[in-house]
């Protein structure tokens, strides 16, 4: 029992702590209440799996939404560079795409999943499918084991805890890590989808639905104050809005959102300042000064997207740009270079690509992963107060806290 480590969850986080506790020599059993390991593993980016990203240590942590110091000793303990040589050294090539997003050559998670399931066996690491644990045993603020749901209890003096989220719950991340880790006394910070679409107050949104705009700057003010710009491509939805620069911003919102209350301001025309547009509308050469409002904005953005909006602005497409007033040409400047939308709620952390929020890093030895209250007991992953912006980060997160969990037991 004194050698013996239990890993509760068998994803990323879980499975490299197992690896490493039992290539310091420890008996390992992992727990895992699906009947696969990494089923969230698999459907990441897309079922390519986005890795990690290929940047320096601090550059994870700069891209850390809060705690980001908390993973300074796991994240340079095991960094993205270790990562991939680790995945290279077992015949899963890399490649590096946009934004330095790290994806295996083979656009496979599935060769991921089996380089961890094929090591743990190497390792005599036992894994245990469909056992879901319900409580952790303690005594004298020490652990003692674990009890499984069919009331079986496991006895060891180390218990890394990596159940995970709470979103995407098919996939077996329900949130039970929280309530285990509560039930002995753990603080667990409010628990929110991040990295999720958001729903509009506007409901003419809805005419815009399906439509991708590649390059638009969203901007939200956080707590009256601080402002915080974000440019990449934008979603359209029957509910509002999603794509790569809302899931980002999702992750700002969820944080500080005052639900129903929150406007945000989207430049459809990042390159063109508002003077640049102004005189193209005033434009008075012949080809321009024939053109309708329809035309010169389809030159400019996506026709579906245009005709959209001049019908919710109430402008005639046919208008010559000659013909248009004052006040309807005011009216587009300040929609697309400005166009506000309220944020009525984000979507259900069903739907969010991670939790924020989760164990109080305060509470847990930033050197080891273990616990400040419970001797014996350790946490890896997204259970922890900490969530990244998309990019790789949130696995690297999971590999570098499991790795640092798994070593240090
Ligand atoms: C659609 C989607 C796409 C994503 N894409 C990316 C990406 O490309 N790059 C990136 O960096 N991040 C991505 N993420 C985020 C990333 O998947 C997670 O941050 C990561 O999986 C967290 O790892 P984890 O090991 O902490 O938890 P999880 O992967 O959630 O694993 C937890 C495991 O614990 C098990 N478990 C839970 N409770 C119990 C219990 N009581 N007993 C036993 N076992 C239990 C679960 O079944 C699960 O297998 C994506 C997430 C989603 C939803």
């Amino acid at each position: 029992m004194n050698n013996s480590v239990v890993v509760i969850g068998g994803g990323p986080a879980g499975m490299m702590a197992a690896l490493m506790a039992a290539q310091k020599g420890k008996s390992v059993i992992l727990l895992e209440k699906n009947m696969q390991v990494g089923k969230k593993l698999a459907i990441t980016g897309g079922g390519r799996c986005n890795v990690t990203n290929y940047c320096d240590p601090s550059d994870i942590i700069v891209n850390t939404m809060v705690n980001g110091k908390f993973l300074y000793k796991a994240i340079n303990t095991f960094t993205p560079y270790d990562l991939i040589d680790f995945l290279c050294s077992h015949d899963v090539e890399t490649k590096i795409e946009k934004d330095n997003k790290v994806f295996p050559q083979s656009n496979r998670s599935a060769d991921v999943i089996s380089l961890f399931e094929n090591l743990l066996k190497k390792h005599n690491v036992k894994i245990r499918y469909n056992a879901t644990v319900k409580s952790i045993l303690t005594s004298n603020g020490k652990v003692l084991g674990v009890q499984l749901n069919n009331n079986e209890s496991i006895y060891t003096q180390k218990v890394i805890l990596s159940t995970g989220g709470m979103s995407y719950p098919h996939t077996g991340s329900t949130g039970d890590g929280f309530k285990l880790a509560k039930q002995i006394g753990h603080r667990i910070i409010k628990l929110r989808p991040s990295l999720v679409s958001l729903e509009l107050n506007e409901s003419w949104v809805k005419t815009l639905m399906g439509i991708s705009l590649e390059d638009v700057i969203v901007s939200y003010e956080v707590e009256g104050k601080k402002r915080i710009s974000l440019r990449d491509s934008i979603l359209f939805t029957h509910y509002g809005c999603s794509g790569p620069v809302i899931l980002k911003l999702s992750a700002y919102i969820a944080r500080y959102l005052q639900e129903g209350t929150s406007p945000m301001s989207v430049d459809f025309l990042p390159n063109m300042t508002e003077h640049v547009l102004l005189e193209k509308l005033l434009s008075r050469n012949v080809k321009g000064h024939s053109k309708t409002i329809r035309g010169f904005l389809q030159s400019l953005l996506p026709k579906n997207f245009v005709l959209g909006l001049l019908k919710t602005l109430q402008i005639n497409e046919d208008i010559l740009l000659s013909q248009l007033s004052k006040v309807d040409r005011n009216i587009i400047i300040q929609s697309l270079k400005g166009m506000i939308f309220t944020i009525k709620q984000m979507r259900s952390i069903n739907e969010a690509i991670i939790t924020s929020g989760g164990i109080d890093i305060k509470e847990v030895d930033p050197s080891t992963m273990e616990s400040k209250l419970l001797k014996g007991l350790y946490f890896a992953g997204e259970i922890l107060d900490v969530d990244a912006l998309t990019g790789g980060f949130n696995l690297q997160i999971a590999f570098s806290t499991g790795f640092l969990a798994g070593s240090s037991t």
